[in-house]
């Protein structure tokens, strides 16, 4: 489940930062996820819940701002959102090309929205 591998690296991350601060406690964990990541955000929460147990980081309250998609065409110069897609499937995702709203064209690239990172943790020491 990619679902379950990025929860753990997302707990990596915060513990790291958390053991560094000597912290006891994980109370917050905030995280910022890109709308092309197409990450199944119950999945995600369950995935987290399941992986801090035993760790600093049970019962934290996972935070989550979703970052838009964007995308350049290289043909028009085009900058900005993309059509609705509702295919979310991982494979098709890592060929992943969007087709410019505006001229139509394939040569796009993507500026925005693949980002799954920790954007801060909260802790309790
Ligand atoms: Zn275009």
């Amino acid at each position: 489940m990619h679902e379950f591998s990025l929860a753990t690296n997302i707990l990596e991350t915060a513990i790291d930062v958390a053991n560094s601060n000597k912290a006891k406690k994980i109370v917050e964990i905030w995280i910022e996820v890109g709308e092309f990541t197409f990450v199944n955000i119950e999945q995600l929460m369950f995935a987290l819940e399941i992986a801090s147990e035993n760790t600093l980081a049970k019962g934290s309250q996972l935070r989550i701002d979703r970052i838009p998609g964007r995308i350049l065409c290289k043909n028009c110069r085009y900058e900005g959102d993309i059509k609705e897609t509702n295919d979310t499937s991982l494979d098709f995702l890592s060929f992943l090309t969007f087709e410019c709203p505006k001229c139509g064209s394939n040569e796009t690239e993507i500026t925005s929205g693949r980002e799954l990172l920790v954007k801060n943790i909260k802790i309790a020491t």
